[in-house]
């Protein structure tokens, strides 16, 4: 199983040192800012090969340079379309991709939608989702359109197992599932889960992870098909539609 270490960064975002078990290579995703990353790195005696970015926003790529800096040689994987955009970008993947830590392989997903660039990586058990997928949530629409932002949605949740653990860009989650509730407030399974957040949030701790099971029971971005939701938003119309408004709801939330 990779091993993740969750770095706190700027109000509420998530840096994540990851450490192939088998040979102890590291790598950073999304590193927001240069100095929770570098203390992290140095409290677990790490020195990182490479730097993995879900996509250009600064809040993702913020400490890439300070990074690259600190450690010659550094990789900085990011994918082709945000080559210009992404600092210090030395590699660029696309959809299919395999990027290799160790003896852990991270499959690229191009899964456009919050932005034209935005990747997910996966390997068999956890998953690192940038702003494309939140627990309780996803990323606004800055450069794609809803039907490609359902599209990518539906591409993690039907690609990854479903124990794959979800780790996303930012600590939403408490927030995100208030929304859900607001949907329907009968659904006792979001209650518990909000209760649980919010507990966790109550004594500083990550809800990140959660399983990518609990997100496709409780995420309503993914549950686009269910007549249930589509009433309660007064939607017909296809899942995209579904998605459209509910995108269009928690925007004005
Ligand atoms: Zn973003
Ligand atoms: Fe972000």
């Amino acid at each position: 199983m990779l091993d993740v270490t969750l770095v706190p960064c700027l109000s509420d975002n998530y840096a994540y040192v990851l450490r192939d078990p088998a040979t102890g290579e590291c790598a950073v995703v999304d590193p927001s800012e240069a100095g929770p990353v570098l203390a992290a790195l140095a409290a677990m005696g790490a020195r990182p090969t490479m730097v993995l970015n879900t996509h250009h926003h600064f809040d993702h790529v913020g400490g890439n340079e300070a990074l690259a800096g600190a450690f010659p040689g550094l990789r900085v994987v990011a994918h082709a379309s945000d080559q210009g955009r992404v600092p210090g970008q030395t590699e660029a993947v696309s959809d299919g991709d395999r990027v290799t830590l160790g003896a852990t392989a991270l499959r690229v997903l191009h899964v456009p939608g919050h932005t034209l660039g935005a990747v997910t990586y996966a390997t068999d058990d956890a998953a690192f989702t940038g702003d494309t997928l939140f627990l309780g949530g996803c990323g606004r629409l800055f450069e794609g359109d809803p039907a490609m932002m359902y599209a990518s949605l539906r591409r993690i949740a039907d690609t990854l197992d479903p124990a794959t653990r979800i780790y996303c860009g930012h600590e939403y989650t408490a927030n995100n599932l208030r929304f859900v509730a607001s949907l329907d407030p009968r659904d006792g399974e979001v209650a518990d889960a909000l209760a649980d957040a919010e507990r966790l949030r109550a004594s500083e701790q990550p809800t990140v992870p959660k399983s990518l099971r609990d997100e496709l029971r409780l995420n309503p971005f993914l549950r686009c098909d269910e007549p249930a939701l589509a009433a309660a938003l007064g939607v017909t119309g296809d899942p995209v539609a579904v998605f459209t408004a509910l995108r269009e709801r928690r925007n004005s939330w």
